[in-house]
């Protein structure tokens, strides 16, 4: 499925790729856009569906930019209707080099925000109060600023597999072992996952919401999948090459720690 999309251009090597659920996302936008105000409505519809995708593209790069420079390689950035993704080669298993490719993310929106808030400022009344986003450039410049602060503390929330359930991985793992931390982040992440489901069906009736939710519960339980299956072939391999190369001397006794086997 996520095979269907089409590739648009490269940043420093990476691919930027949109899958084609996207362009229903389009549609209907424009399609709205159409019904209120025809060929106004479908342009500011669909401008301002461009211009935030243009910010969850920016967020991809801030992980992706700290992660090629920690000599992670990048292959592309997919986006989709419910976000972007960035693909790595491999995830490094070190919590800082992790910890700092998932902060770079939220930290692009926040710096979004901060430098559109020196420019344009805040509505009065913002952000718990009655306020109105007026509908002029300054309007428009404040309602970006106020996306970038929802997606950075959105993507905090820690429910594995978002940013915020990484870090939440990251800081665990200093202390776990990284299967260990993984089932942790994912299992917490998954219990909140349904929790904010619920609340977004019955105190907001916002099904869609409840549907991005369940989607990040799927994807957290594949991740945790993933690294399990990994960390099962990697002690298969080690195994493989202890009975290969036996490295334990023949006359001392065993070590401590049988070789190769443990990290
Ligand atoms: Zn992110």
């Amino acid at each position: 499925m996520l095979g269907w999309s089409l590739n648009l251009f490269r940043v420093r090597g990476i691919q930027l790729a949109v899958h084609f659920s996207f362009f229903l996302l389009l549609a209907l936008v424009a399609q709205e856009g159409w019904a209120d105000e025809r060929w106004t409505g479908v342009f500011w519809n669909v401008a301002t569906l461009l211009v935030f995708f243009t910010c969850v593209v920016l967020h991809e790069l801030g992980h992706s930019f700290t992660a090629i420079h920690f000599g992670v390689g990048v292959r592309r950035i997919l986006l989709m209707p419910i976000g972007g993704m960035a693909e790595f080669d491999s995830i490094p298993r070190e919590p800082s080099k992790e910890f700092l490719i998932t902060l770079a993310g939220p930290a692009v929106n926040f710096g979004i925000a901060a430098v559109l808030w020196a420019i344009v400022g805040v509505p009065q009344g913002w952000p718990w109060g009655d306020y109105d986003f007026p509908a002029n450039a300054t309007g428009f410049a404040q309602l970006v600023l106020h996306w970038n602060l929802l997606m950075g503390c959105f993507n905090l929330v820690p429910v594995f597999p978002m940013d915020g359930g990484r870090i939440f991985r990251a800081i665990l793992a200093t202390r776990l072992p990284y299967l260990r931390a993984t089932f942790i982040a994912a299992s917490v992440g998954k219990v909140l996952a349904v929790v904010a489901a619920v609340i977004a069906v019955y105190f907001y009736h916002a099904v869609l919401t409840a549907v991005l939710f369940a989607f990040i519960f799927v994807a957290g339980e594949m991740e945790y999948r993933a690294v399990k299956r990994r960390e099962i072939e990697d002690a298969h391999w080690r195994a493989m090459l202890a009975q290969l190369y036996p490295v334990s001397p023949p006359v001392s006794p065993p070590a401590e720690e049988p070789p190769l086997l443990s990290r």
